[in-house]
């Protein structure tokens, strides 16, 4: 069964649902790197598991919303600086050498990939909605976009060529110091075949070629299912859910944040 399947049979059961790591056990035909970056992946996911176990539970220890908002934010700081860490010494790693970062084509005021659906844990939207809602621009924005954010499927996304609502009109994310793992794990060489890819979309010749590196998604995705792990043990809404259609419905319900810490089902599922 894929997750998605298990998750719904989790939900309709009435169940916590804790994803497993999405890597799969080294084939035999794995070469010794290749073994090793799987043991690397599933340490990591490790860690992240136990140490958003501690924070989740200092945060729900928290009598008021903005000391709860704190620690939250306190893991999702140290779930990036994982991250972050991590993906520095992949590069150092990297077959290519490290002169890989170099063919990194991510700018500011590149957006071509804000355009699409964000799969993020409901923590990271909490955290953008708290950024995002002492400005009034983005607040709008966040209400201007309510229109796609009924659960959109990334390529329909694509097409509508809606930005982002944390997207500035510099190009620029808004929400850059709390944007989600999904974010910063998405790391093209070529902005151009980004652009290609977004023009394209809904068109017969959508040309969906955009060459990535790989190792930060990877990376992202096992730090994504500790942390999900952790929720899962809290008894906590653990899917990952759409970032427009998880900050719109933030921005409806003030309630929605402390609801799903206390352990309630708020947000919709995504995919
Ligand atoms: S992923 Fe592509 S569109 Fe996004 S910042 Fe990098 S080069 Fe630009
Ligand atoms: S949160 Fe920021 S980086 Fe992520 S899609 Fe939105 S504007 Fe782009």
């Amino acid at each position: 069964m894929g997750q998605a399947k298990q998750r719904r049979a989790a939900m309709a059961a009435g169940r916590p649902w804790a994803p497993h790591m999405p890597v799969a056990v080294p084939s035999a035909t794995g070469t010794n790197r290749e073994v090793r970056e799987l043991e690397r992946l599933n340490t990591l996911c490790k860690v992240a598991e136990e140490k958003a176990r501690e924070a989740l539970q200092l945060a729900r220890a928290a009598t008021d919303a903005a000391t709860q908002l704190d620690r939250l934010h306190a893991l999702h700081v140290g779930a990036t600086g994982l991250m972050e860490a991590e993906v520095e010494e992949a590069y150092d790693r990297a077959p290519e050498g490290p002169g890989l970062r170099d063919k990194v084509a991510c700018r500011k005021g590149c957006s071509f990939c804000c355009h699409m659906a964000v799969e993020v844990m409901p923590i990271e939207a909490i955290l953008v909605w708290r950024r995002a809602s002492q400005r009034a621009d983005l607040v709008a924005n966040v209400h201007a976009n309510a229109h796609t954010s009924a659960n959109v499927e990334a390529g329909e996304r694509w097409k509508m060529r809606q930005p982002c609502p944390m997207l500035g009109a510099d190009g620029a994310c808004q929400v850059y110091e709390d944007r989600p793992g999904a974010c910063r794990a998405f790391v093209s060489v070529d902005a151009k075949a980004c652009e290609r890819a977004l023009m394209s979309a809904g068109t017969a010749e959508h040309d969906t070629k955009v060459p990535i590196i790989t190792f930060p998604r990877k990376i992202d995705s096992a730090i994504n299912v500790g942390v999900r792990r952790a929720m899962a043990a809290e008894n906590l809404q653990s899917c990952n859910v759409e970032l427009t259609a998880a900050l719109h419905l933030l921005a409806n319900d003030p309630t929605a944040a402390a609801r799903w810490l206390a352990g309630e089902t708020v947000f919709t599922p995504y995919p």
